[in-house]
């Protein structure tokens, strides 16, 4: 079993520090190398490799200069994102080891192209394509790829420990509760985190097994978010046809 550390960075990423013995230790996505470098030095760890989600900034920041101060450390990193600096490009169904634990990569684009996860000893590492009551935004990729990336992420098991990038879940909440006033898995789980940050606390890692009963983007076959979508698609709808009616009598 792999002990995971948060290494909180900027307002809301976590960078993942994951470790086996006292000293040798491996992050994921490390957007600012400061927060990172102050932990190695408290713990007196070394770094071993960099594993890379996906292209952005607030992921790959801190490259250079960890390699800088870690010369000898892997940077493993998606084939099919511009990543800088990677010393092992990797793709799907490609494996790699983390002290002794095999993990596998998956390509789940949608949020950029290139995007790829790691899933092994029970945890899935999904940078910004799953958040706890959410999903990333379509920034490269498209709808239908994040679509497919999320319902292949929901087969999991139920127990697999998600660790995504930013602690994104109060926010999340507010909206699925929109799409899915009903939901009493939902209403609980609100209630959790709510606690959870009133405390100062992270609400991460989530669940595969809790994402499917409170994630609205996990839940779109269920009629009560079809329903919410469908009226507000006939809002916006509504709101069009104000607006050429307006307009029309504008010109009359
Ligand atoms: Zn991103």
């Amino acid at each position: 079993m792999l002990t995971i550390e948060s290494i909180p960075a900027f307002n809301d990423n976590y960078i993942w520090l994951i470790h086996k013995d006292a000293n040798h230790c491996v992050v994921v996505d490390p957007g600012d190398a400061t927060p990172v470098l102050t932990y190695l030095q408290t713990h007196d760890m070394t770094l071993d490799a960099i594993l890379i989600t996906h292209h952005h900034a607030d992921h790959i920041g801190g490259i250079s200069e960890l390699k800088r101060q870690f010369p000898r450390c892997h940077v493993i990193g998606p084939a099919q994102d511009p990543i800088p600096g990677l010393t092992q490009a990797v793709d799907e169904g490609d494996h790699i080891d983390i002290f002794g634990e095999s993990f596998e990569v998956w390509h789940i684009p949608g949020h950029t192209q290139g995007h790829i996860g790691y899933i092994g000893d029970n945890k899935l590492f999904c940078g910004d394509t799953l958040f706890s009551a959410g999903c990333g935004r379509l920034l490269g990729g498209t709808a239908e790829q994040l679509f497919t990336s999320l319902q292949r992420l929901a087969q999991l098991p139920d127990e697999t420990a998600v660790y995504c990038a930013h602690e994104y879940t109060s926010s999340n909440i507010a909206f699925a509760l929109a799409a899915e006033p009903d939901n009493i898995a939902l209403q609980t789980y609100r209630d959790e985190v709510n606690q959870l940050r009133a405390k100062g606390l992270g609400t991460i890692p989530t669940q595969i097994g809790t994402e499917k009963a409170v994630n609205p983007f996990l839940r779109c076959d269920q009629e009560e978010v079809r329903k919410s979508v469908t009226e507000h698609i006939h809002i916006e709808e509504n709101l069009e046809i104000f607006t050429q009616l307006r307009r029309w009598k504008d010109n009359f």
